[in-house]
């Protein structure tokens, strides 16, 4: 039963993504639409009264640097989305601690904090990168919210297991994304790209059934007050179309869910959880 979810948001610009994606040799530069998605982020977290987990990607940082500040000085918490969002198990070891280190660098000259909280890009930890957990405790970090019930992660670790644990041999702690079973079922409820096909009341008893401290995601782009377009041209735009519409369906949705379950759970940050699962940890041991 989930009284407490852990309210986060990938921190990252979505047009740098896309025109990646697309092959566009400019895609580092600034997308015009991250100011106003984290003015909306922002106001909407106000509103309900909640601070939030920013996994903080280190290439939007450094293409946005007064917004990080901004959520810094918002006092939501700041933690790593990686450097470059290339998928963790497409990476070596050594390509994975310089991508940490790089986006560690970023964010700590940014707000001057060290963060301790890592998600990898599209959960991308699986059974492809046993040294992962090992790179994150040796940089510093606490917890890894990179495990999530999909099907859509290839070899990921199959766990009995869904809550919050304690990894064996690093001391980290799993954080993972809100999934609730449904007989042979797991069905994600924990994102705001699944909320957008799945009705509310769907999502809200998904969250009943999930473990407690299971975390809740979003991106900036989900919160978008108008509609995104990708601003490429010719071909590029046309293979950009289709993710344009599914982040569209998304985007019209997920402030709605979001109130929705703020409504019926408490919703803290993963450092506030982290800091209270290893107090408990300590008292039990
Ligand atoms: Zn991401």
């Amino acid at each position: 039963m989930a009284d407490d979810l852990l309210l986060s948001v990938d921190f990252e610009d979505w047009h740098q993504l896309v025109r990646r994606r697309v092959g566009a040799a400019n895609w580092r530069e600034p997308g015009p639409a991250l100011a106003r998605q984290t003015d909306a982020m922002l106001s909407l977290f106000d509103d309900l009264g909640v601070r939030c987990t920013f996994f903080i990607l280190g290439v939007a940082a450094r293409a946005h640097p007064q917004l990080v500040e901004r959520v810094a000085s918002g006092g939501h918490e700041i933690a790593c989305h990686g450097d470059a969002h290339v998928p963790v198990f497409a990476q070596t070891r050594e390509e994975f601690e310089a991508d940490l280190q790089s986006a560690t660098n970023t964010i700590e000259q940014l707000t001057g904090r060290h963060p301790v909280g890592y998600r990898a890009p599209a959960f991308s930890i699986t059974r492809r990168t046993p040294w992962a957990h090992d790179v994150l405790a040796d940089q510093g970090f606490v917890y890894d919210a990179s495990e999530h019930q999909t099907p859509v992660v290839r070899d990921r670790a199959r766990t009995a297991d869904t809550g919050a644990r304690r990894l064996p041999g690093t001391g980290l702690w799993e954080l993972p994304v809100a999934a609730a079973r449904w007989r042979s079922l797991t069905l994600p409820v924990g994102g705001a790209s699944y909320w957008a096909i799945t009705p509310t009341p769907v999502v809200l008893a998904g969250l009943r059934r999930a473990p407690s401290d299971a975390g809740l995601y979003l991106h900036p782009h989900e919160l978008d007050p108008e509609p995104l377009r990708p601003l490429l041209q010719g071909r590029q735009r046309l293979k950009a179309w289709l993710r344009t519409a599914q982040r569209n369906a998304a985007r019209r949705r997920a402030a709605d869910v979001l109130r929705a379950i703020s409504a019926r759970h408490r919703l803290i940050t993963y450092g506030e959880a982290h800091e209270r699962l290893s107090a408990n940890g300590r008292a039990g041991s």
